[in-house]
């Protein structure tokens, strides 16, 4: 190796808010070493009032790109010179690529689900049930349009968050989308292909319940949470004992560092070497 080699030669980041010892750094930094690349993917807190100075000092230095996670995703698109299609639909960046002399804001939180997803059915013409209207919802659902799903609907605690979305899918996307304002258990419509829980209920609570009258997943449905900790959601392990193909937010965490590495890199990074390296970081 020669000397200049030793020297780090790309720099990914992230931008985000106490975000200090975030176990996706450990992901990306084992992809990079897996595959030979000299770079590294370094966390940055950056406070709002710092983003755009963060920005242009991520272009002065040549960066090869970043992350963003809140609060930064929406307030970051008037420091970038562009949007991806998903992106622009949603109004929301989690990830900056560098193109030519260009930042280019792309959201890969739904890209990651979409892929996780297509490891077990292919989206075109089906029927889903989503539950949430936030960011991850509103990532997820613009990309299962894109992908063309057939019908979509949202089921929300807040109405007025939850018809915003529809509101989106109709328009922007002409997807056939309805609303279910969430009061009570929910019952999944026969005839229900996928159903997905992108509600933050569950996240660091293996016993947390989502209001859904469980015997109407029926088997063979593919459930999947957006939950990555832990993994082995409440809804997970009733879908799974329904005979449900589950699928966990890990995959869904794993896949949107993979676009990233796509993105940023142009490889096709291992998605074993870094799932191993995000479950290490996370103690699983
Ligand atoms: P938001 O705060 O934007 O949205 C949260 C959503 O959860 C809203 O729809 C909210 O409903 C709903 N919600 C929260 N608590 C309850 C409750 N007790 N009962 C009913 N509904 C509830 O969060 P995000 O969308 O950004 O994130 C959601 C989850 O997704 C987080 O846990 C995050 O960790 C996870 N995530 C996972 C990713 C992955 O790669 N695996 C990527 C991105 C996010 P309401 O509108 O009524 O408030």
């Amino acid at each position: 190796m020669s000397d200049q080699q030793n020297f780090l030669h790309e720099l990914v980041g992230s931008m985000s808010q106490g975000a200090a010892g975030n176990p996706t750094v450990v992901m990306i930094e084992a992809a990079f070493a897996h595959h030979g690349l000299h770079w590294r993917y370094v966390n940055m807190e950056v406070t709002p009032e710092d983003l755009g100075t963060a920005v242009r000092g991520a272009r002065a230095l040549g960066f090869r790109g970043f992350n963003c996670s809140l609060p930064h995703k929406v307030t970051v698109i008037s420091h970038l010179d562009g949007l991806g299609e998903s992106a622009a639909l949603m109004g929301a960046v989690n990830c900056v690529v560098r193109r030519g002399a260009q930042l280019i804001g792309e959201n890969t939180d739904g890209k990651g689900f979409l892929k996780s997803l297509t490891s077990v059915t292919d989206p075109r013409g089906k029927s889903v049930v989503l539950f949430g209207a936030g960011g991850a919802a509103r990532a997820i659902a613009v990309e299962l349009g894109l992908a063309g799903i057939r019908q979509i609907t949202i089921v929300n605690r807040s109405k007025a968050r939850g018809a915003e979305l529809v509101d989106l899918l109709r328009h922007k996307l002409q997807l056939n989308a309805e609303l279910v304002v969430w009061d009570g258990d929910y019952s999944i419509p026969v005839g229900t292909d996928v159903v997905i829980n992108a509600t933050s209920i569950g996240l660091y609570d293996a016993q947390a319940r989502l209001n859904l009258n469980i015997d109407s997943l029926k088997p063979g449905t593919v459930v999947a949470d957006v939950i990555g900790n832990p993994p082995r959601t409440r809804l997970i392990r009733d879908a799974a004992a329904r005979g449900c193909t589950a699928l966990d937010g890990l995959g869904m965490l794993v896949n949107q560092g993979i676009v990233g590495v796509q993105y940023w890199t142009g490889i096709e990074p291992d998605a074993a070497v870094m799932r191993q390296a995000l479950e290490q970081a996370l103690g699983l």
